[in-house]
């Protein structure tokens, strides 16, 4: 059967494994990784000192050892919220690792009062755990797949609870063995669950760094860096996409093709870096004025393309409109200057059989109408 102290040294190793992983994250540069490792390290350093227990002073087989142990967790709680880019509650940590500095030693000696001591760690431990599952839940990203966030979070639900019946537990325990020769069921089964935290918790913190990472790579993909629409790359592959399930389904897809007026003249006049910044007020109108589920890419210079699914001429039209009266409405302030800005926009809607290049050209060709016209205005399918 395995001994309370080899399980130390398993989660030890286990432990020193997961350093290597996170270790490997650090050139991410993402915040929360040097709080985690630090936790790691420290837990490692906690379970060398817990090891030693009964050959060395009280100070380091207990008073350090639970500190330590105590500075870890709250060290990772301390990168989930850094990973978030929240405030780190610094007093609030060290004041726990005070108070835990200061009960162990109080339930050792004179008297040992283990099952208390335990029963008080197994608190510290369930808040902790608690707090890390609750800021993982509240904080994870909104509009992608969190896999790895609602891992950790469910591994932290999962400590808490099992700290809790630990603390329930070990208040009503009739005798007083220590827990390094406590060879019992229900001691393995504890200090298993103290065993798995802190390499659980790291796994779930290093799945949640890789899904970050993912996510960033993709934006940087699929983005167009000035505006954050999607880039050219991506609003086509969009559009194929759209257009088979406008195929399957039968429904209507209509495609805006916009281009800021005389463009050139604004960068001429008002500089390259409020050009720039036109593109990105362009971009928030009209993603403000589109419906969810629409798609806005920059599909050049100043040129952008609207892509709106379920929509029938009409409706896409009245949406160019609108798009095409709040910009020109709009009074741009860059600095002490006001910048005002119009747009043309050109519209097609796609006709069943029509390759994308066909489609881009019609709405392209609408768009050439438009400018021909005077600028500022929608033009599009006489159908529609
Ligand atoms: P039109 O009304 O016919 O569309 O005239 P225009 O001046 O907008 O069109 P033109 O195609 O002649 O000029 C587009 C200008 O957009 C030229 C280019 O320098 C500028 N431009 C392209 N990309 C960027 C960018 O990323 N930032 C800025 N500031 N300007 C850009
Ligand atoms: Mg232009
Ligand atoms: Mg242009």
């Amino acid at each position: 059967m395995l001994s309370p102290a080899t399980l130390l040294i398993i989660t030890a190793l286990l432990c020193t494994m997961m350093l290597l992983v996170m270790l490997s994250l650090r050139r991410s540069r993402l915040p929360g990784i040097r709080e985690w490792t630090w936790a790691i390290i420290l837990e490692i350093v906690a379970l060398g000192c817990y090891l030693c227990q009964n050959a060395a002073p009280m100070v380091i087989g207990y008073v350090l050892a639970n500190s330590l142990i105590a500075l870890a967790i709250c060290l990772f709680y301390a990168g989930c919220r850094r990973f978030f880019r929240l405030e780190v509650p610094w007093t609030g940590m060290i004041a726990t690792v005070a108070l835990v500095a200061v009960v162990i030693p109080v339930l050792r000696y004179p008297v040992d009062y283990m099952n208390l001591r335990v029963a008080f760690m197994s608190v510290v431990h369930g808040i902790i755990s608690t707090m890390i599952a609750y800021t993982i839940i509240k904080y994870r990203p909104a509009y992608r797949a969190t896999h790895g966030h609602m891992l950790t979070a469910v591994l932290a639900l999962v400590f808490a609870i099992g700290y809790a019946i630990r603390g329930v537990v070990y208040l009503h325990r009739p005798d007083n063995t220590p827990l390094l020769v406590d060879g019992s069921i229900i001691n393995l089964i504890f200090l298993s669950l103290g065993a798995l935290i802190m390499p659980g918790l790291t796994m779930g913190a290093v799945v949640m760094t890789h899904d970050t990472l993912l996510s960033q790579a993709e934006a940087i993909a699929n983005r167009d860096f000035l505006t954050g629409v999607l880039s050219r790359k991506a609003f086509i592959e969009q559009a194929q996409r759209e257009m088979a399930r406008a195929s399957r389904y039968g429904r209507a897809l209509a495609l805006v093709m916009v281009d800021i007026d005389h463009f050139k003249a604004i960068n001429d006049r008002y500089g390259h870096p409020t050009g720039d910044a036109i593109l990105r007020d362009f971009a928030l109108l009209a993603e403000a004025s589109v419906r969810d589920g629409d798609y806005i890419g920059r599909l050049g210079g100043e040129e952008f393309g609207i892509l709106l699914p379920d929509s029938a001429g009409p409706a896409a039209a009245v949406m160019a409109e609108r798009l095409r009266e709040q910009v020109a409405a709009r009074r741009y302030r860059a600095g002490e200057q006001i910048v005002r800005y119009t747009l043309s926009a050109g519209m097609a809607v796609w006709q069943p059989g029509e390759t994308i290049e066909d489609f881009v050209a019609r709405s392209d060709y609408w768009l050439y109408q438009a400018k021909q016209s005077g600028r500022n205005r929608v033009q599009g399918d006489p159908a529609t």
